[in-house]
């Protein structure tokens, strides 16, 4: 990747997560040696990833795994395969975890993985390959007390099962060491749709608190993926009213609301392109943020709400990050000027590695707990975390970002000061 494609695609994630922490590190007077504890990475490895490609030839790609902070806990976090994933972006996302295990208080840091290809351009056989070299690659930093991988953009259950199977050649039957599994292999029921479903339960909190019903609420998502397609279905559940999605290939526009139900099957089951769906009309990816609507959430990639692009002329009430990251400090600057307020990335999506934590335990404990069960105790955790920084917005008069931030600082900053740092 060029310097000069990094920047078409404007500011990146790592450098989005140092902004908003050095706006947070301001307010809050944190002194200079936390500053640099918390903002660079406890262990980071970059890696070569040889796969034999199908035709014979060997490819290499590059592999990277940022543990940001244990101070909580086992480092946590996903795995990402993307063209544009590299070592600042990963670093971004590792810090990103750390602020949002520490907000959902669950015992675990921060961490992330990710190599530099596009999966869709692999076979089936090559993507398994990818998978298991690279876990093997980065092993000697894993393990169920060291550092949990599991899925992000571009993996799945299948690819956490290779994973899983590979880090156990080398350890012996550790199921507590990848979550995201499928169910069959240790996985958590409700994982899959956790991260759509934490998100669910924050719409919901601050629709009823702030007038801003789910009932009929206007709903654009960009993204139709894990987190965007089941948040498109639980939604459309409770009766929202969902304009549009889009995916990599485009977007799909139905003024009375897209039928999900169909929709849902076609675009994330079968991996269908959505504008290949009969129900809508065809819209580009750019369009969907000029929609009138309540609710707008990105669902796919970072760097995407930002004052160049779209900040001025968003036409909704609510911003609430699904993606890591989509929102610039500046557009935020400017959303927060707006009136909007935007539901930071580590809160609303945090169902994922809430649910992921409770696997770990089942894991740990041999013992797997039901669908109900865990769609309960996420919806306390989630509860409590959405109260916790609503407090916070309504007491100091800050943004939803800069309030959750000072809380999940905070708790990392103890943590490390206690261990002595
Ligand atoms: P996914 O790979 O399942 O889906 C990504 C979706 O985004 C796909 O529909 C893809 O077509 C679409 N997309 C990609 N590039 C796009 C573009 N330029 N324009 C429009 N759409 C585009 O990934 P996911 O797991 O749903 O993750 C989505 C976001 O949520 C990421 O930012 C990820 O870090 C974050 N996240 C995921 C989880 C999780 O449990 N999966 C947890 C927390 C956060």
């Amino acid at each position: 990747m060029t310097e000069k494609t990094k920047q078409k695609n404007g500011m990146r994630t790592g450098a989005i997560v140092h902004n908003q922490f050095e706006m947070a590190a301001d307010l809050m007077e944190l002194e200079p040696y936390q500053r640099k504890l918390l903002t660079s990475p406890f262990r980071s490895m970059t890696v070569e990833v040889p796969v034999r490609m199908d035709d014979g030839s060997f490819d290499i790609f590059k592999g990277y795994r940022v543990q940001h902070s244990g101070a909580r806990g086992p480092c946590k976090g996903g795995i990402r395969f993307h063209p544009l994933a590299d070592e600042s972006e990963v670093l971004g996302l590792a810090t990103t975890m750390t602020w949002k295990t520490a907000l959902m208080d669950i015992p675990f840091g921060g961490a992330k993985g990710g190599v530099q290809v596009d999966p869709r351009k692999l076979s089936e056989r090559e993507l398994e390959q990818l998978s298991r070299v690279f876990i093997n690659r980065i092993a000697l930093i894993l393990g169920p007390y060291r550092d949990i991988p599991a899925p992000d953009v571009n993996t799945n259950a299948q690819v956490m099962a290779w994973m899983l199977d590979e880090y156990s050649k080398r350890v012996g039957y550790s199921p507590a060491a990848v979550t995201g599994k499928p169910v069959s292999l240790g996985g958590s029921l409700g994982r899959e749709e956790a991260t759509a479903q934490g998100c669910a339960y924050v719409i919901e909190n601050y629709g009823r608190d702030f007038g801003v019903p789910v009932k009929d609420g206007r709903v654009v998502i960009q993204g139709f993926g894990n987190v965007g397609a089941h948040l498109a279905r639980l939604l459309h559940e409770q009766g929202a009213k969902i304009l549009a999605v889009t995916d990599v290939d485009g977007g799909l526009y139905n003024e009375n609301g897209l039928d999900i139900p169909r929709l849902f099957p076609h675009g994330y089951l079968e991996r269908q392109p959505v504008q290949d769906f009969d129900g809508g009309d065809k819209i580009t990816n750019d369009a969907i943020w000029k929609i009138p609507c309540d609710w707008l959430i990105p669902a796919a990639l970072g760097g995407v709400i930002t004052r160049e692009k779209n900040a001025d002329t968003l036409n909704c009430k609510v911003v609430v990050e699904a993606a890591n990251s989509p929102t610039t400090p500046t557009a935020d600057k400017i959303l927060f000027d707006r009136d909007i307020d935007v539901i930071p990335d580590f809160l609303a999506n945090a169902g994922g590695v809430t649910v992921s934590y409770f696997e770990w335990t089942q894991n740990l404990q041999q013992h797997p707990w039901s669908f109900q069960k865990v769609n309960d105790e996420l919806r306390i955790k989630m509860d409590r975390a959405y109260n916790t920084v609503k407090d916070i917005v309504e007491k100091r008069n800050v943004q939803w970002r800069t309030a959750a931030l000072a809380i999940s600082i905070k708790r990392v900053a103890e943590a490390e000061k206690l261990r002595g740092h």
